[in-house]
C-alpha cells in the first residue's frame, strides 16, 4: 500500500495527539502511586516472573475464577498480544516501509494466518462478553451498564473484522484496502485515548499489579515500633494509615487497576450476608479518592469508617481477583490508623484489655492453662526436643476445644513423636494485629519471639491456622527463620506416610468438611488436600459442600471478627452452616478452632445442634487401632 507525504504527516500528528492524550491521565496516576508509602516489591524475581507468566500470559486466575467469561477474556487478551506485531507492521508500512517489520515473505503470511485465527476467536469472545454484560447482566457487574465497555467492545470487534477484511479479502493496492487501514488505525488511536480514562487501564496496569503483589494473601507489614528510641523520626513512629497517602504504593496502584468484574463482590462473605462492605466498591472509592483528594484524612470519609470493621480477612476477594488486587491490606492499615487514635468498635475493647492483662482474649487466668496441661500430662518442651506443639488460646482455655488438644496429643503419643508444649505460652496476637492494635500485637509478639528463640524448636505444629500464620509473621520481627510452621493436618499426614501413625479406617459415618480460609486459601494446596486425605484414611464418607477448598466460604471469625458483633445483615456462620447442612452429612469436620466455634454456634442457632462438629484430629482418634 502506497501512502502520500500528506498521509504520513497526518498519521504522525494523530499518533502524537493520541500519545499525548494517553500520557496526561496516565502520568497523573503514576504520580498518585508515587505518593504512597513503602516500595513496590520485586524480591524473589524468578518466582515473580514464573507467576506473572502463569497469571498474565496464560491467564490462569482469569480463567480459574469464571470459566466462560474467563476464557472469553483470555481469547481477547491473546488476540491483543499477537496483534501487537501486526499493528506495528501496519504502522511501519503506512510510514513508507515496503516490508514493514514482518517482511513480505512466507513468514508474514504464516503470521497473518495465526492472527486471523486469534481474531476469529477474539470476535467470538467479545460477542459473548457483550451478551453477558448488556443482556444477561450478572449483578456482580453493577446496576448501571458501562458505556465505555460498550464502546471498547465495539472497537475490539471492529478491529478484528477490519483486520480479517484487510488481510484476506481486500486487494492491497485498492482504495478499499486503504480506507480500511485508515479506519483500523483511527480506532486504535481512539482506543489509546480511552484506555487511561477508563477501567480499561487494567490492560496495562494489571501487568504490574500481578508482578508486584505479595506472595501471601494479606501480607501485613510489621511496624517495629520502638517507643524508647529518642532518635525515632516520624516514619519510625508511624502507627497506621490516617491519610490516604499513608496507604502503600501497591494499594494505590491496585485502585487504578480494578476492572470492575465483581468477582470480589461475588465471593465476599460480608457482602453476601448483607453488610455494607463491598470489596469492589471499596476499591472504586479508593480510586475516586486518589483521583481527587489523595491527601484527605481517612476519618473524614465515611465511605470507609464502617466497612473496614466488617472484613474477616478471609482473602476470598484477593484470591479471586484477576488483576492481583489485595483488598484487606488497606482495610487493616486503616484499622491501625483508627486504633492509634483510640477509635475502634466497642466490642474490641474487652479483647484489647484481656490480651493486655492476661495474655489471652477471654481473660482466663494463665494458671487455668497450666492446670489443664498438667492434668492431661502434656510434656513440657525442654532439652533437645525438636517438635513444639503450640496449643493456642482456645486449645488451652476453651472447654470444648480442649478436647481437640487432647485428641491431637493422643495422636502424637500414638505416633511416638518426641514433642513438648510451652507452659508459659501467650496469645500470638493474631486478633490484636488484625484489629489494628499493632502496639499490643508487638508487645505479645516480642515476648513469644524471645521464648521461642530460646526454646529453639525445629518445627512448630499447631491445630490453629491463625496461630501459625501469626507465628510465621514473627519471622519478620526476629523469630528464627529456619523454624518450620506446620498445621496439624499436614503433620498428621506426614506421620501416616512415614508409618508412625496407623489408623484402622473403620469410622463409618458421613462427614462434611468445612475448609478454614487461613488453611485452604492462605496456604498452599496441601491446606485443602491433606485434611481430605486424612478423612479418607479414617473410613468416613466425605460429602462436600458447594463452596470448598480454595474457594471455601468463611465462617465469619477471622480478622478479629470472632470478637466483634455482626450488627448488619445476617450472620456469616448462618450462611455457612446452611450450606453444610444441605450436604446431608451426619457430622461436620473442621481444622481450625475459630471455625469449630462458629460452626457449632451457627448450627445451634439453626436448631441443628444434633450435628456434631469435630476437629479432624478427633475423628482420627476414633480410627486409632485397639
Ligand atoms: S477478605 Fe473476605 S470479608 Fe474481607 S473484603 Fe475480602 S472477601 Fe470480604
Ligand atoms: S477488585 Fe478485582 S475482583 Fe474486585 S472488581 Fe476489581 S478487578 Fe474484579
Amino acid at each position: 500500500m502506497q501512502t502520500s507525504v500528506w498521509e504520513k504527516i497526518i498519521l504522525a500528528i494523530l499518533m502524537l495527539v493520541a500519545i499525548g492524550l494517553f500520557l496526561q491521565p496516565f502520568l497523573h496516576r503514576v504520580k498518585r502511586v508515587a505518593m504512597g508509602r513503602g516500595e513496590l516489591h520485586y524480591d524473589r524475581l524468578g518466582e515473580r516472573i514464573a507467576r506473572w507468566i502463569r497469571e498474565v500470559l496464560f491467564q490462569g486466575t482469569v480463567i480459574a475464577g469464571r470459566t466462560n467469561a474467563g476464557w472469553a477474556h483470555a481469547l481477547v487478551f491473546w488476540a491483543f498480544c499477537v496483534f501487537l506485531l501486526e499493528t506495528a507492521d501496519l504502522f511501519a508500512r503506512m510510514f513508507g516501509s515496503p516490508v514493514g517489520i514482518l517482511g513480505n515473505g512466507l513468514f508474514h503470511h504464516f503470521y497473518q494466518a495465526i492472527v486471523a485465527v486469534f481474531a476469529v476467536f477474539a470476535l467470538g469472545g467479545i460477542i459473548y462478553l457483550i451478551i453477558r454484560r448488556f443482556y444477561i447482566r450478572p449483578p456482580a457487574l453493577g446496576d448501571k451498564p458501562s458505556y465505555t465497555s460498550a464502546v471498547v467492545a465495539d472497537f475490539i470487534a471492529y478491529l478484528m473484522v477490519t483486520y480479517i477484511l484487510g488481510a484476506f479479502v481486500m486487494n492491497e493496492e485498492g482504495l478499499a484496502f486503504k480506507i480500511n487501514a485508515w479506519l483500523h488505525i483511527i480506532v486504535i488511536m481512539c482506543f489509546i485515548v480511552i484506555i487511561p480514562r477508563s477501567k480499561h487501564l487494567h490492560l496495562l496496569l494489571s501487568l504490574f499489579t500481578t508482578f508486584f503483589k505479595d506472595f501471601e494473601l494479606v501480607a501485613i507489614k510489621p511496624l517495629n515500633i520502638d517507643f524508647e528510641d529518642e532518635d525515632a523520626d516520624e516514619e519510625d513512629m508511624y502507627l497506621g494509615a490516617e491519610k490516604f497517602t499513608d496507604l502503600g504504593k501497591y494499594t494505590i496502584l491496585c485502585s487504578f487497576t480494578c476492572v470492575e468484574c465483581g468477582r470480589c463482590w461475588d465471593n465476599c462473605p460480608a457482602r453476601i450476608t448483607g453488610k455494607q462492605l463491598d470489596p469492589k466498591q471499596f476499591m472504586l472509592n479508593l480510586r475516586d479518592v486518589y483521583l481527587t483528594e489523595p491527601e484527605r484524612e481517612i476519618s473524614a470519609d465515611d465511605r470507609f469508617s464502617e466497612v473496614i470493621w466488617q472484613c474477616t480477612t478471609c482473602g476470598a476477594c484477593t484470591f479471586q481477583c484477576p488483576v492481583g488486587i489485595d483488598h484487606p491490606l488497606p482495610m487493616l492499615e486503616m484499622r491501625r490508623g483508627y486504633v492509634a487514635n483510640s477509635v475502634f468498635p466497642d466490642a474490641m475493647r474487652p479483647l484489647f484489655d484481656n490480651l493486655e492483662s492476661t495474655g489471652n482474649p477471654w481473660n482466663y487466668q494463665p494458671t487455668d492453662a497450666a492446670e489443664f496441661l498438667a492434668e492431661n500430662e502434656f510434656p513440657e518442651f525442654e532439652g533437645d526436643k525438636k517438635v513444639l506443639y503450640w496449643v493456642g488460646c482456645m486449645g488451652r482455655f476453651d472447654d470444648y476445644y480442649r478436647k481437640v488438644s487432647i485428641a491431637f496429643k493422643k495422636l502424637l503419643d500414638a505416633s511416638g513423636v518426641d514433642y513438648g508444649v510451652l507452659l508459659d505460652e501467650t496469645c500470638t496476637g493474631d486478633a490484636a494485629r488484625r484489629a489494628g492494635n499493632e502496639f499490643l500485637f508487638q508487645m505479645l509478639a516480642e515476648g513469644n519471639i524471645e521464648t521461642l528463640n530460646e526454646a529453639n524448636p525445629n518445627v512448630i505444629v499447631s491445630t490453629c491456622p491463625h496461630c501459625l500464620r501469626t507465628l510465621e509473621e514473627y519471622k519478620e520481627m526476629g523469630l528464627k527463620k529456619e523454624i518450620r510452621m506446620v498445621h496439624h493436618t499436614e503433620y498428621l499426614m506426614e506421620l501416616i506416610n512415614d508409618g508412625s501413625l496407623k489408623l484402622n479406617g473403620k469410622v463409618s459415618t458421613d462427614v462434611t468438611y468445612h475448609d478454614a480460609c487461613y488453611l485452604s486459601r492462605y496456604s498452599d494446596d496441601k491446606g485443602y488436600i491433606d485434611p481430605r486425605h486424612l478423612l479418607e484414611k479414617t473410613g468416613v464418607e466425605l460429602k462436600e459442600p458447594e463452596r470448598r477448598k480454595r474457594k471455601s466460604f468463611c465462617c465469619g471469625a477471622g480478622g478479629a471478627m470472632l470478637f466483634a458483633e455482626e450488627t448488619e445483615g445476617t450472620r456469616i456462620d448462618h450462611e455457612r452452616v446452611e450450606e453444610l447442612v444441605r450436604t446431608g452429612a451426619l457430622e461436620c469436620a473442621t481444622s481450625c478452632p475459630f471455625c469449630q466455634l462458629m460452626i457449632r454456634d451457627g448450627l445451634g442457632d439453626k436448631g441443628k445442634e444434633d450435628m456434631p462438629v469435630k476437629d479432624i484430629a478427633e475423628i482420627l482418634v476414633e480410627s486409632l487401632p485397639g
